[in-house]
């Protein structure tokens, strides 16, 4: 693509982002990145910081995704950069094959031992995943995490698996999410492809696998995991697993499934104690060369008590708050960044709530929403639910699927898919105004 088009795709690119988000956000987090190259499907965006491209990633990546392949025409894979890594997929440098080797295993660069800040309420963790990294497939296999959201077990997954990447670059080394295995494998089945699939996982040194409860209730896919995991056990390859509980307390997932993953090491993560969130933002703080009063640092990690994920959040919406006025970070906007991560933490919208608000909107009972009706007057009301877990709550999709009456995600995905197309379509159908005064009631009444 020459330099004049890739400009003007971005351009058309922003102007379509500049509708779909709020202008805050449009200006805090969009507006800045650069479109750095388009390389047939793989689109390459740079951040100018690590909050930056982290935001980018964790909140608005589908979006841009979907944005690329509507402009596009191609089923597109955006990537965030740094301004400063210099990974540029059409220049042949010496590094190229390891961040190919890196991109191929899904793993994030940023996320290991160095950033992982230890404190006692992840230092059995930390440590038995270093034993891990350092000897994989001996010591602890499987190796289960497991512990309450934003509290690092992602982080921790990612720390293992790039370790032994450095230390043996020839390894094959994969990471996934539970999401995604089952997605393979279904793509798999769909295009009978089930042997490349197995050929696929069963020639893998290290298999990290992220959130692995919500294999729980999908008996082809905690088939094929038996399948998958006995292989690669009996080879003495490393299995790295996580979930939110113990193996015991995951319902719905099979025995076998169970008593395999209590037959290495189980550690758990808890929440960190107030020295141990200091010192996390101070480590973010440094990272990121961002300067913010320690008597600020100390405010934040007192009232912030939950989790990791909420911490720096607050240091990211104290970022951008300064960055839009321009003047150094006080006290006053750390607590008004408190407060509004304090206050969204207490007005979590769930599910319920939404089945809730769109049943009252349409008239149809909350049961209606999560059963098996099919008729018309209850199939849109559940599917634009469905869309506002999704798109508000910022669900995920085996969880909707599991609050709407146990559907599988692919029901969800679905939904969402065709809500969204309805949304965007502009057809007579309304949809977008109905979908856009339920968000309004669901944003202001809770
Ligand atoms: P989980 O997977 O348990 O939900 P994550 O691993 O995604 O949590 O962590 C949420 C965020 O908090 C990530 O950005 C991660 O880097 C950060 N984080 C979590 N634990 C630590 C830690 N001990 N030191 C530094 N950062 C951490
Ligand atoms: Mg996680």
């Amino acid at each position: 693509m020459s330099n004049e088009a890739i400009k003007d795709l971005w351009i058309r690119a922003k102007e379509l982002l500049k509708d779909e988000t709020t202008v805050i956000a449009y200006e805090t987090w969009i507006q800045s990145l650069d479109l750095k190259s388009v390389n047939d499907n793989i689109i390459v965006l740079t951040a100018t910081n690590s909050f930056q491209r982290d935001a980018i990633e964790n909140k608005y990546l589908d979006l841009i995704t979907n944005t690329f392949n509507y402009l596009t025409n191609k089923k597109c894979k955006v990537l965030i950069k740094l301004d400063s890594e210099e990974i540029d997929s059409q220049v042949q440098m010496p590094a190229v094959k390891n961040n190919k080797v890196l991109l191929s295993s899904g793993l994030n660069p940023t996320y290991t031992f160095n950033s992982f800040v230890v404190g006692n309420n992840n230092k059995f963790a930390q440590a038995a995943a270093m034993g891990v990294a350092e000897t994989p497939g001996s010591k602890y296999n499987p190796f289960f995490i497991y512990g309450g959201v934003g509290l690092g077990k992602t982080h921790l997954m990612h720390s293992i698996g790039n370790q032994i990447l450095a230390n043996n670059p020839n390894l094959n080394i994969l990471y996934v999410t539970s999401e995604n295995f089952t997605n393979q494998l279904i793509n798999a089945l769909k295009d009978q492809a089930t042997e490349k699939f197995r050929e696929k996982y069963r020639n893998i040194d290290v298999l990290l696998i992220d959130d692995i409860q919500f294999i729980a209730n999908k008996k082809s896919t905690q088939e094929e995991f038996f399948h998958t995991f006995n292989s690669l056990y009996e080879a003495g390859k490393q299995i790295v697993l996580s979930s939110d509980k113990p193996p015991k307390d995951i319902e719905l997932l099979e025995d076998r499934l169970k008593s395999r993953f209590d037959w290495g090491l189980i550690a758990d993560i808890s929440s960190p104690d107030y020295e141990t969130r200091l010192a996390i933002l101070r480590k973010k703080t440094q990272t990121d060369n961002i300067i913010i009063d320690d008597e600020i640092l100390s405010e934040i990690a007192t009232r912030i008590d939950t989790n990791i994920r909420d911490l720096e959040g607050t240091i990211k919406k104290l970022i951008a708050t300064a960055s839009l006025t321009g003047s150094p970070i006080t006290m006053e906007m750390a607590e008004k960044a408190i407060n509004d991560i304090v206050s969204l933490q207490d007005k979590v919208i769930s599910s319920d709530y939404i089945q809730e608000v769109v049943g009252k909107y349409f008239d149809v009972s909350p049961q209606d929403l999560k059963g098996s009706k099919r008729s018309n007057d209850v199939t849109l009301p559940r599917q634009i639910a469905m869309y506002l877990c999704r798109n508000v709550a910022q669900m995920s999709l085996p969880q909707i699927g599991n609050d709407f009456g146990k559907r599988d995600h692919t029901t969800v995905m679905h939904a969402c898919n065709k809500i969204e197309k309805e949304i965007k379509s502009n057809s007579s159908s309304n949809i977008k105004m109905i979908v856009e005064s339920v968000k309004k009631i669901l944003l202001s009444n809770n």
